[in-house]
């Protein structure tokens, strides 16, 4: 029976407990552990409730290694899911390493003091890893995630090549509220507030946060939005391997609104991440300001609406130019009457399931390190549609692809 240990609970890890206990059959053991563990106390009864599963929770701090592999061996997981914060990422790899154990996640590390996030900390443990006959996937979230695997099976039944990839994240769902972000809020602007960077011909090219914008009509009556262009972690991976892309983007609507409670919380200063001194007291401004904002797990209840994700891709098949659009429309009060959250978690924590079940079916288990397009995408594939996240896939006419490159 496979044993699993998902570490965070928050509204991604609320998602990833409830799919998980919905197929038994492959997650036998669940053991939900956070540093807060009433978090995982108040999610284990929820999935207790809809799906009749009992799951394990715990207490662990994840920035601390030795805490993780005592939890690791107790638990006995085979995996670790990590729906934690992109800062525990190293931590969770080394306390695995030390544990014997696989892991995975859905963000790639990013520094508690540098709002920087690449690969290169994580692909730097592909040795170890490999030499423990450990796998380690990275990525296993929407975007990246699903993302990464739409562009894998684009090419292997698309494309002979692929050549340009637009990924489109809109979320057309409102919460009600003046102003939240649909995930954790310091790793969201910390995001968004990063200036833009976009693979151009061999190359990132960086320009100023969110100068470059389009609109984009979302298909099946989803709606038209504005879409700004900002870097995205798979830019990276993606370009990495698939060497013929000649042009990679990543774009994400925001209403109006958004983009003008952010320019006056920068403006303030209320998005540093340096300490501030106040009263004697070392803050943050960000993480103030996170505490402060409504909790992204809280918006299930009131989010309306639907997310479009999916990617433009073209590319020649058979020495002919082609272009595709596949996508994933989900619904965010179809999201919460499912597994009490909204969408934003739900596509996140869904494919977090999904990967998890690749690599303990033995498909994506590998040694070594590796970010999800790397895989067969069959397998994931199929279960999105089997698991609350149906996709399609529709040809574009090319012109019409290439004009989200129009300046
Ligand atoms: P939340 O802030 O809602 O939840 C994070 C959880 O991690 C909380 O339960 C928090 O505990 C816990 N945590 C933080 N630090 C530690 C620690 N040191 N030890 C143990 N637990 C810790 O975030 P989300 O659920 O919204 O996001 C989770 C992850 O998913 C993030 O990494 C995010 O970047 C990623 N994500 C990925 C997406 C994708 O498509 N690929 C999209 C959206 C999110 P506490 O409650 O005590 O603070």
């Amino acid at each position: 029976m496979n044993k699993v240990l998902i570490i965070g609970a928050g509204g991604v890890g609320n998602v990833v407990a409830h799919k998980c206990a919905m197929v038994p059959e492959v997650f036998g053991e669940i053991t939900l552990a956070s540093r807060t563990v009433s978090k995982c106390e108040a999610i284990a009864a929820e999935v207790k409730k809809r799906t009749g599963r009992e799951i394990a929770t715990a207490q662990v701090d994840a920035d601390h290694v030795a805490e993780t592999v005592e939890l690791i061996r107790k638990t006995g997981a085979r995996l670790l899911i990590n729906v934690a914060l992109p800062y525990q990422d190293l931590t969770l790899m080394d306390a695995c390493l030390e544990a014997g154990c696989d892991y995975m996640d859905t963000a790639n590390y990013e520094p508690k003091d540098e709002a920087k996030f690449e690969y290169s900390w994580q692909w730097a443990y592909q040795e170890r890893f490999e030499k423990a006959g450990l796998s380690a996937l990275l990525g296993s979230g929407f975007d990246p995630g699903v993302t990464s695997v739409f562009t894998a099976w684009a090419l292997k039944h698309h494309f002979d090549e692929i050549h340009t990839l637009d990924i489109i994240d809109v979320n057309g769902g409102d919460h009600g509220r003046a102003f939240a972000t649909n995930f954790n809020p310091e790793i969201n602007i910390r995001e968004v507030t990063a200036p833009c960077r976009h693979w151009e011909e061999g190359e990132f090219v960086e320009t100023p946060a969110m100068s470059e914008h389009r609109e984009f009509m979302c298909p099946e009556g989803v709606g038209t939005y504005e879409i700004y262009r900002m870097y995205h972690e798979e830019l990276e991976s993606l370009t990495k391997h698939l060497p013929t892309i000649k042009r990679a983007q990543f774009w994400m609507s925001f209403s109006p609104n958004y983009l003008k409670h952010l320019e006056v919380l920068q403006n303030v200063g209320m998005t540093r991440i340096d300490p501030v001194n106040y009263n004697g007291v070392e803050v943050v401004p960000l993480q103030f300001l996170k505490a402060v904002l409504p909790d992204p797990g809280d918006l299930g209840q009131s989010t309306k609406g639907r997310t479009c994700i999916g990617n433009v891709i073209t590319g020649i098949k058979d020495g002919v130019e082609k272009a595709v659009y596949v996508y994933n429309i989900c619904d965010h009060e179809e999201c919460f009457a499912e597994v009490g959250s909204q969408a934003i978690s739900y596509t996140t924590g869904v494919p977090a399931m999904i990967g998890a079940k690749q690599m303990l079916e033995g498909g994506w288990s590998k040694p070594g390190v590796w970010n999800i397009e790397q895989h067969d995408p069959e397998g994931f594939m199929s279960d999105l549609n089997a698991h609350g996240l149906p996709w399609k896939c529709v040809e574009l006419g090319v012109d019409m692809a290439k004009r989200l490159a129009v300046v």
